[in-house]
């Protein structure tokens, strides 16, 4: 059974069990809305910028690099949005930066928890600029002995992947490196992960108890055509006296733009993960259109070379499996054939169907013939299990929900102006 709440308590931090849902009922929480931050946000920036901002207020430069190591502890660490209590910093400079610049989280519109655990949040970002404001998904998947948080890159795609949800909404615009790190630090404030929000005298939590342990830049969006921005809130992520999550716990996935896979190898430095699909170019051109700009022998090509790949640290290829279209035997074959060589994990994806799509998932029975081959042929190939699909949380399925809730969501607020 699917629950939709709407609890407008002011400031609500209200668990589902507080609010005497049971266990087996999936949860939609409308949370009280906050008024969007107008001031310049301080999250998002690497340690330069935050440095020419508090240049920008005053900040001599000789306290620079000592003020930018205890914002960052504040921020990263702590994840205090309160500038009042950075007790480190002269009360004169906070009241200073509290009036230049804001850490407010994004509005949190809506968090969906789906019966298996699997969360969703509805985040929206307020116009900052010429832009308007903008809303996205992001997903978190508990799992035995760790908690993957599914990141978007961008609102909307503008690749048109015929599988793919995301791809039949038009790219409307690329996220920020706020707005990416944002998504972090939200599902962080939900879940627990910054404990001395609640609870002054609480613990840090240590690395290795965080409910947020990984990170796979797969939801909505394409990451390589945000280069910069998804770069920036990475390093951000993995640092190491901030968010501290190793480069090994952070997948950037990609449909194939060549160009940028070595750019993410150099740059970034984190692990990659290959939205494959299909090993013919002709099937790969109509799945995956990028395919006919870089064909599978130049995305091969730049899998080999990817920097820093081992045995240790493996691409991960991903391959949605679509009833009579590329879950044959033979597909399977072929699969072995395009990999051979390069150090890889094999993620089998059950298509998840949106309402429209002509694609089917294969059938459970075909699935494992395919994945038996590929497990024998040497590689690891589990079969994801879809998580959250009562609340189109799984794979491709993002924008779906993200428009139907706009809508209800405009009626409700409608409805509420109107009296
Ligand atoms: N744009 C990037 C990041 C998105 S990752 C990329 O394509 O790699 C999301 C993953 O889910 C991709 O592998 C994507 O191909 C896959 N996917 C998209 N739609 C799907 C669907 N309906 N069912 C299952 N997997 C899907
Ligand atoms: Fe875009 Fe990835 Fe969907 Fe393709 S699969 S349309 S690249 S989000």
């Amino acid at each position: 059974m699917a629950v939709s709440l709407d609890l407008t308590r002011k400031g609500s931090n209200v668990t589902p069990e507080q609010a005497g849902i049971q266990q087996e009922d999936a949860v939609s929480v409308r949370v009280a809305p906050v008024s969007a931050p107008e001031k310049p946000s301080l999250l998002g920036l690497n340690r330069p910028e935050l440095a020419a901002a508090l240049a920008r207020v005053g900040v001599p430069d000789r306290q620079l690099r000592m003020r930018v190591t205890q914002l960052w502890h504040w921020i990263y660490v702590r994840g205090f949005t309160d500038f009042e209590r950075m007790t480190n910093v002269s009360k004169e400079l906070r009241q200073t930066l509290a009036d230049a610049y804001t850490l407010a989280r994004p509005e949190l519109v809506v968090e969906q928890i789906s019966v298996d655990g699997t969360r969703k949040w509805l985040m929206r970002f307020p116009s900052r600029g010429a832009g308007r404001p903008v809303e996205i998904e992001t997903v978190y998947i508990p799992e035995e002995g760790r908690g993957t948080l599914c990141v978007s890159s961008q609102v909307g795609c503008t690749l048109t992947c015929s599988f793919c949800h995301t791809g039949t909404q038009k790219l409307v615009r690329n996220l920020t490196s706020e707005e990416i790190i944002a998504q972090i630090m939200v599902a962080r404030d939900r879940l627990g992960d910054f404990p001395e929000i609640d609870t002054p005298q609480g613990a840090i939590v240590p690395s290795e108890g965080r409910l947020v342990s990984n990170v796979v830049m797969m939801g909505m969006g394409e990451p390589l055509y945000n280069f910069d921005e998804v770069k920036k809130a990475l390093l951000i992520a993995s640092d190491g006296e901030g968010l501290s999550l190793s480069k090994r716990r952070i997948t950037l996935s990609t449909s194939g733009v060549v160009p940028g896979i070595q750019r993410t190898g150099d740059e970034i430095g984190c692990m990659l993960a290959i939205s494959l699909h299909a090993v013919r170019d002709d099937l790969r051109n109509t799945l995956v259109p990028i395919n006919k700009k870089y064909p599978l022998k130049e995305l091969m090509e730049a899998c080999r070379n990817y920097p820093g790949l081992s045995n240790a640290k493996r691409i991960t290829f991903e391959y949605v499996m679509l009833k009579g279209v590329n879950d044959s035997l033979d597909d399977a074959k072929e699969l072995v054939r395009l990999l051979k060589g390069i150090p890889a994990k094999i993620n089998l994806i059950p298509f998840n169907p949106w309402p429209g799509t002509n694609y089917e998932c294969s059938d459970w029975e075909q699935i494992e013939v395919f994945a038996d081959f590929v497990n024998r042929a040497g590689y690891a190939s589990p079969i994801r299990t879809p998580r959250g699909r009562d609340i189109f949380a799984a794979c491709g399925q993002l924008k779906s929900e993200s428009e139907r809730l706009k809508r209800t969501e405009r009626e409700r607020l409608e409805a509420a102006a109107h009296g």
